[in-house]
């Protein structure tokens, strides 16, 4: 069962009320989007995953729907915007898929893995950290992003600068993420609670249920952007975190196809007007994308 962030949610709504004079609220902005041009794939063969997806007229790819800046879902309009959703368009057009030949499906973080070996997405673009243990289970095409684990607290704490300061405190962090998984083998210390998102972990850093959220930088930056009052981002990121597209283990032709989707769109701009238009907008300049590692 997903569990709506509720009381972000309607801190988000109060805040994008406004008082008189405050400036419109931060958020994407579709009419700066980029569109990308829909190219003809007929080249790209051998893919099992995109010969289904063919076949099925729509690719279907897995998402975050929870993530301000980078994942989200407009409850009133089932509409996803973010970053990841923009790379998410821009590798699809490349792989000749429009926006009206897209499904998104929500898979939090724990179930990425398990969505993509059995079929249920055909790739999957949100927040997803490479690493040798999941290259085990799925392919990783970029990165196309570089993160780094950090902590999120409240306003008027400031017992926490950084995860050594973590000891007896309730932390938050999303099941089967790599934030998780370190607080847990490098922070025993630490009273590690988790949930299935980072949104319900916020909602109870909000309610005093716990003291921190751990999980990416990029990630915690959007919730601190939407409850700048309520909230803000401690010490310095202490983890290195490239995000990647997974893709299906053994579908190598998706994945250099994904990398090379990757590579035009970095260069022509469009990754850059796609992160200004998005994540930028919680109040980071656009980074150079990083290299991308093909194997
Ligand atoms: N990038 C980290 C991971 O893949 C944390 C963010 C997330 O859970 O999506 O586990």
């Amino acid at each position: 069962m997903k569990r709506l962030p509720l009381l972000l949610a309607s801190l988000v709504l109060l805040a994008a009320c406004g008082k008189p004079g405050t400036p419109p609220p931060k958020g994407p902005q579709p009419g700066a989007l980029p569109t990308y041009q829909v190219q003809n794939a007929s080249g790209i063969q051998g893919s099992p995953t995109l010969d289904r997806a063919r076949a099925r007229g729509r690719l279907v790819i897995g998402v975050k729907e929870d993530q301000p800046y980078l994942g989200q879902k407009n409850p009133a309009t089932g509409q996803y915007s973010g970053f990841d959703i923009e790379i998410a368009k821009m590798v699809a057009a490349d792989l000749g898929f429009g926006p009206g030949q897209i499904e998104f499906k929500t898979i939090a973080s724990a179930n990425r893995e398990t969505a993509l070996q059995n079929g249920q997405v055909d790739y999957y673009v949100g927040t997803y950290t490479i690493n040798d243990n999941r290259k085990k289970l799925v392919g990783f095409a970029g990165p196309y992003f570089i993160a780094g684990q950090s902590l999120l607290v409240r306003k008027n704490d400031n017992s926490i600068h950084g995860p050594q300061d973590l000891d007896g405190k309730k932390v938050c962090s999303a099941g089967g993420s790599t934030p998780y998984q370190r607080i847990e083998q490098k922070y025993p210390k630490a009273h590690l609670v988790s949930y299935d998102t980072y949104s319900a972990c916020v909602d109870n850093l909000i309610t005093d249920q716990v003291d921190a959220v751990t999980t990416d930088n990029a990630i915690l930056q959007g919730y601190a952007a939407k409850a700048p009052d309520e909230l803000k981002m401690a010490g310095q990121p202490f983890s290195t975190e490239p995000y990647g597209i997974g893709t299906p283990k053994d579908d190598k032709v998706l994945r250099l196809a994904i990398d090379d989707a990757l590579a035009r769109h970095e260069q022509n701009g469009d990754w850059k007007k796609a992160y200004d238009a998005t994540l930028g907008l919680s109040g980071v300049p656009a980074p150079t994308p990083p290299p991308i590692d093909r194997y």
